[in-house]
């Protein structure tokens, strides 16, 4: 620990060399068996807080029912202001600890600008704070603060001390041990609350909450014997270890996949001497083997929050849903997860935190939505959330605390809105919409096996957009022509340590082989931007949509490229390939790759190895530049996919990924049209195959004027393939194109918005939007 403050009389660092934490958690112990009331107790913890850890000032706030902070004990304020001071809900460094959930540690806290001076605590002659929440299964008891005089930046082992100490508190607080403090679950209000969410997978759910893994609540934080602990971490630890060997060894894992993936990275992490270490070193300081888990964890989390990064956000996830595992074998509740105990019909996933091999883990046909209070529409969950087709949201605030197991509860994904305990006419309203949705559902399916062939006898090419092994079966479930986008980075993105040659190899066989002879569009890694691999480091960079990403980097890194290629045409082995490149800004890019597939195509030959029976290579056209060099870049490839998601952005200079910009323009605008009509005219004149994989062609309307500027090949989400080739089937499309040709030509009258006027043309003539 450092000992910035000027020590108070008394004050002085314990002489011996054991750890501080050690120190103080035999001290809590004594003091806990000593005699006295509540208040008497809480008086000696924050006297001996302060000595122990060289502060003028130890302080503990407890969290009212109203969400204020009442001052309840202190050592180093004026004694007359406890039970006076109250910080109102998230006022001054205290009330922003308790919000926030996690510590703060200022300096300069009188400098802060949350800082909320108190005159009757006599505290302006303290620089610095240290404050730590009180928590208990997820919920703020109160607030714990020591402060100097000095300026003092409190170190981590300070932070991890009093944390703990905190840790401890919060079992105190909750035996009813300290007159005038609740215990910690009151029961919550029946009234409902509505939450603000961001999406991570389309759709509306209505059921019933059920807590992924509910959290065991460590009892016992204080140990008498520390060999004993460590010993039942040991036995803990095995069986984990064990467990996840036996989930590998299950049969449906046996298949190459996402699941397997994060499996054996879960094993290697549970393997790590570093993670044991640090929970043997609490055990030393006294603690059982259940509340260190929960602080080595809990020290984690910690860390994480203060990481922007998403390489680190992810470990700890994995990190936390370890410690999760090892802690209820340690309690004994082994195997009660949710996901094996029998799940309503119903059921919405509720989870603060959710790794995709735990979403996995739940049976399909029970599982209706998933609240993920801290997924991000990057994280892995959200992407095995969208490949299973489940309403899913992610950051939601507080949803925790506020949703009990069993709740009602509506998951609007498409508004971003959880319903937790909904009134009656709200679980009306959201039921017939259901319905609704339903029933379209079953209009779609029903036109599974007809050709997509317009009302005037245009046929058309559907194909679907993938990522995931998961995501093949939706092509026999589509009927779609084949993939047409495989966004290779998915997988990758997954998976938790870079997929090596032989993995990857598997993989995109596994995908042909699933594919069942039908085309797929391997697209080459398009990470960077937004798109992070969780293993691979990349700058922090100004501009990451236009920075070092997809093709740029493969480029400047053979090897990752060559490796993608020399897996892909293993796969195919005899079979076609299809190859698309992406975030191509210049034909000689397309050059120098060719010479690099080139390569490894002699390579594979002379090794004795079956080259693809023929290998396609494509382009994605989402660089405006490349809209410039049509004709030498129709020299050099076999077909073309327009990527609209990023060229629309790059056309109107609005990063996709903000959602203050990514709205703002319309990819139906008079602009956006016309290049994608040039497109189109361009392919065609020079004589190359032309698709459009981004998201726009999966909403009807889009897709309708699609059509009517001539595209014909469309790869789209598997959930939009039903919707979109019913509108195909009821549109008119050389009446459309007509209509287009009017508006966009040169000298024509295009309307003021075009997507209102083509909703207009598809109302007037029975299109089915
Ligand atoms: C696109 O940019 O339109 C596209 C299909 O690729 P991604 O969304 O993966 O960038
Ligand atoms: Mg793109």
């Amino acid at each position: 620990m450092q000992g910035g403050g000027t020590p108070r009389p008394g004050a002085a660092r314990p002489a011996t060399a054991e750890p501080a934490l050690r120190v103080i958690l035999r001290r809590l112990r004594e003091i806990m068996g000593e005699p006295g009331d509540g208040q008497s107790r809480l008086d000696r913890i924050v006297n001996q807080i302060a000595v122990l850890m060289v502060a003028e000032v130890s302080s503990i706030y407890v969290q009212r029912q109203d969400g204020s902070l009442e001052l309840f004990a202190t050592e180093g304020l004026r004694q007359p202001s406890v039970h006076q001071v109250h910080f109102k809900k998230g006022e001054g460094l205290v009330g922003r600890c308790a919000e926030l959930a996690e510590p703060v540690n200022e300096p300069d806290a009188q400098n802060h600008p949350a800082f909320s001076y108190r005159p009757e605590t006599g505290e302006e002659i303290y620089s610095s704070m240290l404050a730590v929440p009180i928590l208990r299964a997820g919920q703020v008891l109160g607030v714990l603060t020591v402060q100097n005089r000095t300026r003092r930046e409190y170190s981590d082992e300070d932070v991890e001390v009093l944390l703990t100490t905190a840790m401890v508190l919060a079992e105190h607080f909750s035996t009813g041990a300290v007159e005038g403090i609740a215990a910690p679950s009151e029961p919550r209000s029946a009234i409902g609350a509505v939450l603000s969410a961001q999406k991570l997978s389309e759709g509306l759910a209505l059921g019933h909450i059920v807590l992924h893994q509910p959290r065991v609540v460590v009892r016992e934080l204080l140990a008498e014997d520390p060999n004993e602990e460590a010993a039942r971490l040991d036995a803990a630890m095995a069986t984990l270890i064990g467990a996840i060997d036996r989930m590998l060894l299950r049969g449906d894992m046996a298949r190459a996949g996402e699941h397997r993936e994060v499996l054996e990275s879960y094993r290697m992490f549970a393997r790590d001497r570093g993670w044991l270490r640090r929970m043997k070193d609490a055990i030393l300081a006294g603690l059982t083997a259940e509340a260190a888990v929960e602080k080595v964890q809990n020290k984690a989390r910690a860390t994480m929050m203060r990481q922007g990064d998403p390489f680190w956000r992810e470990r700890v996830r994995d990190l936390d849903d370890l410690s999760d595992r090892l802690m209820r074998i340690l309690a004994g509740q082994a195997g009660t997860a949710a996901s094996l105990e029998a799940l309503p019909e119903d059921a919405i996933v509720l989870a603060r935190a959710m790794g995709a091999a735990e979403l996995l883990d739940y049976d399909r046909s029970r599982l209706r939505g998933l609240i993920v209070e801290e997924a991000s529409p990057q994280s892995h969950v959200a992407i095995v959330a969208k490949a299973l087709g489940i309403a899913a949201v992610g950051q939601v605030r507080g949803v925790m605390e506020r949703a009990e197991p069993g709740d009602e509860v509506v998951v609007d994904a498409d508004t971003g809105e959880v319903h937790i305990r909904p009134s009656s006419d709200l679980i009306l309203a959201y039921s017939e919409k259901a319905r609704f949705r339903a029933a379209r559902q079953e209009k779609y399916r029903a036109l599974r096996d007809k050709p997509a062939v317009s009302r005037d006898g245009v046929p058309f090419s559907i194909s679907i957009n993938a990522g995931l092994l998961m995501d093949v079966d939706h092509l026999a479930q589509t009927n779609a022509d084949g993939i047409g986008l495989f966004r290779t980075e998915l997988q990758f993105m997954v998976s938790e340590t870079f997929p090596r040659l032989d993995r990857q190899t598997k993989m995109y066989q596994a995908v042909m082989d699933g594919a069942g002879g039908k085309p797929v569009v391997f697209r080459a890694l398009d990470i960077g931007g937004d798109k992070t691999l969780p293993y691979l480091r990349q700058p922090n960079e100004e501009n990451p949509a236009i920075g070092w990403r997809a093709i740029r980097m493969a480029l400047d890194r053979p090897g990752l490229f060559r490796t993608q290629v020399r897996a892909l045409m293993r796969a195919a082995s005899g079979r076609p390939l299809h190859l698309l490149i992406p975030m191509v800004s210049t034909v000689e890019e397309i050059d120098r790759l060719q010479m690099m597939i080139e390569r490894e195509r002699t390579l594979l030959m002379e090794r004795g190895g079956t080259p693809p029976e023929r290998l396609y290579v494509g382009a994605m056209i989402e660089v405006p530049s490349l809209l410039h060099d049509m004709d030498r870049l129709a020299q050099r490839v076999d077909f073309m996919s327009v990527g609209s998601n990023d060229l629309m952005q790059y056309l109107f200079a609005a990063d996709r990924t903000n959602e203050k910009v990514a709205g703002r323009y319309d990819n139906l605008a008079v602009p956006a049209l016309r290049v994608l009509r040039d497109i189109r005219r361009a392919a065609d004149r020079l004589g190359v195959p032309v698709a459009l994989c981004g998201e726009m062609a999966g909403h009807p309307v889009e897709a309708m004027a699609l059509a009517g500027i001539g595209y014909r090949s469309i790869s789209m989400s598997a959930a939009a393939v039903g919707p979109v080739k019913a509108m195909l089937m009821s549109l008119d499309v050389g009446r459309l194109e007509g209509v287009l040709a009017s508006w966009l030509d040169e000298g024509g009258r295009a309307p003021g918005d075009m997507r209102a006027a083509l909703v207009g043309f598809a109302n007037d003539h029975g299109v089915s939007l």
